[in-house]
């Protein structure tokens, strides 16, 4: 495949006056370059990927260029050009270094103030040389994208601490710090189903998710109870049976949020509809499960976990069906120290670092078909991890569960016997 043509459209209200394309950023990543084209209106685009000189262009309806290119190129991006038709599109040229593919993606703002963007991902080397310039469509590997749902807000502030800290205004900063590292991982979006303190239906929450297909849904929280003592981390798992007492409590209080601000939860679906639903669910608690697992893992190394295991409690938020989710009490804001802490940026940014870590983890170990991380699975480009011993681990455990020998995993620890002491931070190897 020479070249490409993808089309990608944005549905939005065209005004009057022409965007204004305010910033263009070129970043490198591994095998691909990503532009990234901000505007302060919606508009659509169309990308084309031409292969006899290499470039590619994105064209976008009513605009004009209020930024300055970068002068340099970046990545496969040689030089950027612009040219303005007399129909008021602007068109984006990016000179390459070599024959690519690319894909495109719009992404409207999700709050006032904030930017739309056009994402660009161009990947290098698009095979042979003998097709035609104007060639079909091609399509480059995916990013997973992962829905981030930061709970509560607006009228609805969720747990509230002694010293007047609001879960909703924690949990949406460790989950723009989580967007944020996404973001910056190959292979992986982010999508922030909540981005400003307002407030959103817990259905309104996972329905975002789906519409926007995404691979993985993370519900992020910091829960309180009366015990001022109780503090830690615990990772829950939609299930309607099966959980304990103190998993049903907690999820009556969060799914109570909906009932505080006025609205009723969704009626409960006909027989039919169970049947077939709790088949699609039992396949995605299966992989929301092992998420939650990976997550745990890693939230060991920031601090207190409350349960070592993965509870399953009736979380109306995690009711996305077919998108694996798992839900997040990182702390308890009702525990005066937990309180503190999570006020801070130096944990809400350790919060976020274990979660992106266990959920990079679980991609790499599952990665969906067609992805970019699939593909680097496939060619033994996986990142290096680190895992944090807990008790009860061994040496060799952990070498099974990663898939790495023993004396490998020996030497990249530097580890003269097979000793672990509990909180020990390994890192594993690539393999
Ligand atoms: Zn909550």
């Amino acid at each position: 495949m020479a070249a490409g043509f993808g089309a990608a459209l944005l549905a939005g209200a065209l005004s009057a006056a022409p965007a204004r394309v305010e910033a263009i950023r070129v970043a490198e990543y591994d095998a691909r370059t990503r532009v990234v084209i901000e505007l302060d209106q919606n508009r659509s685009h169309r990308l084309l990927v031409l292969d006899h000189q290499p470039r590619v262009v994105v064209d976008i309806s009513s605009s004009t260029l209020h930024a300055s290119l970068p002068e340099r190129g970046r990545g496969i991006v040689r030089r950027m050009r612009h040219a303005r038709h007399q129909d008021g599109e602007l068109r984006m040229v990016f000179d390459l270094r070599a024959s690519a593919t690319a894909s495109s993606v719009a992404i409207a703002a999700s709050r006032p103030g904030e930017g739309h963007r056009i994402v660009v991902d161009i990947f290098s080397g698009s095979g042979d040389d003998e097709a035609p310039a104007e060639a079909s469509g091609t399509e480059a590997a995916r990013d997973v994208l992962i829905a981030i749902d930061p709970g509560h807000g607006g009228k609805d502030p969720g747990a509230i601490g002694r010293n007047g800290l609001y879960e909703k205004t924690v949990v949406l900063g460790i989950s723009r710090r989580l967007g944020r590292l996404i973001e910056r991982e190959p292979g992986m979006r982010a999508l922030l189903t909540r981005d400003g303190d307002y407030y959103l239906k817990l259905r309104r929450r996972y329905e975002l998710a789906r519409q926007r297909n995404a691979d993985l849904f993370v519900s992020v929280h910091a829960d309180a109870v009366r015990d001022r003592r109780v503090q830690g981390s615990s990772v829950y798992v939609l299930s309607e049976k099966g959980s304990s007492d103190e998993a049903r409590r907690l999820a009556k209080r969060e799914n109570a949020s909906d009932l505080v601000a006025g609205v009723e939860l969704d009626e409960y679906p006909p027989a039919v509809a169970t049947v077939i639903i709790d088949l699609q669910q039992n396949a995605s608690i299966g992989a929301s499960l092992e998420v939650g697992d990976e997550v745990l893992q890693h939230l060991h190394g920031v601090g207190r976990v409350r349960k070592a295991r993965v509870q399953k409690a009736p979380f109306a938020v995690l009711k996305a069906h077919d998108v694996p989710s798992i839900l997040v009490e990182t702390a308890y804001i009702s525990n005066p120290q937990e309180e503190q802490l999570l006020k801070t940026a130096a944990y809400q940014e350790k919060l976020a670092r274990a979660l992106l870590a266990g959920v990079r983890s679980y991609f790499y170990r599952n990665p969906p078909r067609g992805t970019l991380i699939a593909e680097r699975v496939a060619t033994g480009e996986v990142p290096q991890q680190q895992y944090v011993a807990r008790r009860g681990d061994t040496l060799s455990g952990i070498a099974q569960r990663f898939k790495v020998p023993v004396p490998v995993l020996m030497r990249a620890n530097k580890l003269q016997n097979d000793r672990l002491r509990v909180g020990q931070v390994l890192t594993i190897p690539a393999t």
